[in-house]
């Protein structure tokens, strides 16, 4: 009897915490804001979990509907001149064979994404010296002119403010730059001394000035976060206003420092997806490829959570296997831009529709 008070007053608290979220779209302030935070996070209520996913659903479906936007994934190079201690494509790693996309390839992979449907490209690569400022823009020229009703993201990490305004005025349209933690003292312990949370918070904020349509992100269950780190993650996007937001479980790859370490949680991920949904209504959600990895139905569990995209890999199948960020990444079936029927399929099970869109933010 006692326990079912309990639980019942647990129920009610969370109910009240998910409301406010709902209209105010924020925490209270200071430490009570962190314990509402740090009671989504950690309780085992159901009735309170489900009462969080249903409001995250039902915010995203007010806004967009019941549909969800596809971008096809380029992953054009694997090269990168950082050594973030996370990543399997990081400089020091030298047991992956590294590859480029050639310029034509890129143009084949739209290609063959815009028939199947896709009308986002997403050019995802490490920082590589390779494609200078001017070949990016010819690619994006080509792209745009090719396909004038698609739109182009750009992944490819800290550059000068010149050039975020070259690739713009040569047609991307958005830019997808994970901060990876807002917290200075995690932030030094994830990368090593010559990347800085600065400059990072510094490339966001030029990436917004200058028009894009800007994302960030984090990785759920990275080494040394805490609920500390995690809730100040929470309050930069509330201030930053993404237009996107990746966030997707830490899976560690072995060729790494961090090798070893435990990988985030599907549970965790699905919570934060809930929690972001609800305090930036319109951002872009991806339900990532990283919880497609770590759960068979992790893509449909994200959408039943809040997110309202899925980002299929169109790279040629041969190098798939290369652009290993983490291990046992998915790359076929309905990870793979080939499968876009099953994907839909798959979709429209938890009643959702794949839609042949841009899918900008509104
Ligand atoms: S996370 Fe990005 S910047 Fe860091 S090593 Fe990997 S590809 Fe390079």
């Amino acid at each position: 009897m006692n326990s079912e008070k309990t639980e019942g007053n647990e129920r009610q608290i969370l109910i009240e915490i998910i409301d406010k979220l709902c209209v105010e779209h924020m925490f209270k302030k200071g430490r009570e804001g962190e314990k509402e935070f740090e009671m989504l996070l950690t309780t085992q209520n159901e009735d309170g979990l489900r009462y969080l996913k249903r409001k995250a659903r039902e915010t995203a479906d007010r806004i967009y509907g019941k549909i969800i936007y596809i971008r096809g994934l380029i992953e054009f190079t694997n090269y990168c001149k950082n050594n973030c201690f996370y990543c399997g494509i990081r400089k020091d790693n030298n047991r992956i064979q590294r590859y480029r996309l050639s310029h034509d390839q890129i143009l084949e992979c739209c290609h063959k994404g815009y028939e199947f449907g896709f009308r986002t490209f997403v050019l995802q690569g490490g920082e590589d010296a390779y494609f200078t400022d001017d070949k990016i823009c010819s690619i994006l020229s080509d792209i745009k002119s090719n396909y004038p009703d698609c739109a182009v993201t750009l992944s490819i990490g800290e550059k000068s403010r010149e050039s975020y305004q070259a690739f713009f005025d040569a047609g991307a349209d958005r830019y997808l730059l994970r901060h990876e933690t807002a917290n200075e003292e995690h932030y030094k312990k994830l990368h090593p001394s010559e990347m800085s949370l600065a400059n990072r918070k510094q490339c966001l904020s030029q990436l917004k000035e200058i028009g894009y349509q800007a994302g960030c992100g984090f990785m759920v269950g990275s080494p040394y976060q805490t609920m500390q780190t995690l809730y100040e993650d929470l309050i930069f996007m509330r201030e930053f206003q993404p237009h996107m937001v990746g966030i997707g479980p830490f899976i560690p790859q072995k060729d790494t420092p961090f090798g070893e370490q435990k990988a985030g949680t599907l549970d965790r991920t699905l919570r934060l997806l809930s929690i972001i949904r609800l305090m930036n209504p319109h951002v872009l959600l991806p339900a990532t490829t990283a919880l497609g990895t770590i759960h068979l139905r992790g893509r449909e569990l994200g959408v039943t959570a809040g997110a309202n995209v899925v980002m299929p890999n169109l790279s040629p199948a041969k190098v798939r296997d290369n652009y290993k960020l983490y291990d046992n990444k998915i790359y076929t079936g309905v990870e793979a831009a080939e499968g876009i029927t099953e994907l839909s399929n798959k979709m429209s099970e938890i009643g959702y529709q794949i839609v042949t869109d841009r899918g900008d933010f509104r």
